[in-house]
């Protein structure tokens, strides 16, 4: 809204008309500032010069057999990044994209194997909402696509507020989650800026074993995020929760579970079990279905409200950045 304000004072228009561009831009879902009728003509070719709405169509989708879709759209000069769309029975998930690449180099990732492209814009981040053909059929949306939303935190926080403003969107922040690695520096000011779901990539209780999968605990300690997040007061209404990719004779054992439940003690969360995907010169493979299951049962019982996430569009490269990389290798 600030900036939207700055557009009109360069104009020397009364301040309303930051409200009225803010409504046209994400209320009334106009594609061109020549559909903002309640500017003159005059006006609107002035900022048709300079602004353009920044809307751009997905260059491409493929769809599962479950109903899930995943799209392309094209950032960046020349970059492509994916965007989900999961149906469910009284739900409808977006999962966008923070960055075009990423730095965090998981190795068990296929976005991470891409490296680092770039920051996409708080722009380019709404677009994949907007411009997604399902847009008005959307209940949640979670960033948990290619890249580390808190590696790019003022886009990320800046799209955050236009979904979750009155001026914007309007949507409630209990509807939103946003994944990280835990990045130390910035995890502090995302939970104080926005009032969103904080969902944090664990995937080994151990030190070691976690520094091998995600090089981030090389720098920034899982003990260090779960300090941050034991202290700060979360409201009945905002949840943190654990990613947990469970690796066939890796991270899936009795002294996982053991582990898991003492490091979590006295956080009042869940653990989301992820099933793993297979990518391209990746060894690791999903456990059998009784273990999971059984795990998922181990958890519960010591206490920590522990689901299997569903997989969704394993016809089409379910794992994030395998679309993408496809298509950059094709070009
Ligand atoms: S898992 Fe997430 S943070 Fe890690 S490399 Fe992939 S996109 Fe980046």
């Amino acid at each position: 809204m600030n900036e939207l304000i700055a557009v009109t004072k360069r104009f020397s228009l009364p301040g309303f008309v930051a409200k009225q561009i803010a409504d046209w831009l994400y209320k009334k879902e106009i594609q061109t500032i020549d559909e903002m009728t309640n500017l003159s003509k005059r006006m609107r070719e002035i900022l048709a010069n300079d602004y353009e709405t920044g809307l751009s169509n997905p260059v491409s989708y493929s769809e599962s057999s479950d109903g899930t879709r995943k799209y392309l759209y094209r950032v960046l000069e020349n970059k492509f990044i994916e965007t989900a769309f999961i149906p469910d029975d009284d739900r409808a998930t977006i999962c966008v994209s923070s960055q075009s690449g990423c730095k965090m180099g998981c190795i068990f990732c296929m976005t991470g194997k891409q490296g680092f492209q770039g920051n996409l814009s708080s722009n380019e981040i709404l677009n994949q909402f907007r411009s997604l053909p399902e847009f008005r059929q959307l209940t949640n949306m979670v960033y948990m696509g290619m890249g580390e939303p808190l590696d790019n935190i003022t886009e990320v926080l800046k799209s955050l507020e236009i979904l979750t403003s009155d001026w914007g969107y309007g949507w409630s922040p209990t509807r939103i989650t946003v994944s990280t690695v835990g990045i130390l520096t910035n995890i502090r000011e995302f939970l104080e800026k926005s009032r969103c779901h904080l969902a944090i990539s664990l995937h080994s209780p151990f030190d070691e074993e976690r520094r091998m999968l995600m090089p981030i605990q090389r720098t920034n300690t899982v003990r260090e995020v779960l300090d941050i997040v034991r202290h700060f007061d979360f409201n009945s209404q905002r949840r943190v929760s654990f990613e947990y990719i469970l690796f066939e004779g890796l991270n899936d054992s009795p002294r996982h579970i053991r582990e898991l439940a003492r490091l979590l003690n006295g956080i009042k969360c869940r653990i989301n079990i992820i099933r793993f995907h297979p990518v391209p010169g990746s060894s690791f493979r999903s456990p059998a279905e009784k273990l999971i299951l059984d795990f998922r049962e181990a958890l519960n019982r010591k206490g920590i409200l522990t689901t299997i996430r569903a997989s969704r569009g394993v016809d089409i490269q379910a794992a994030c950045g395998l679309l993408s990389t496809l298509e950059l290798n094709k070009r």
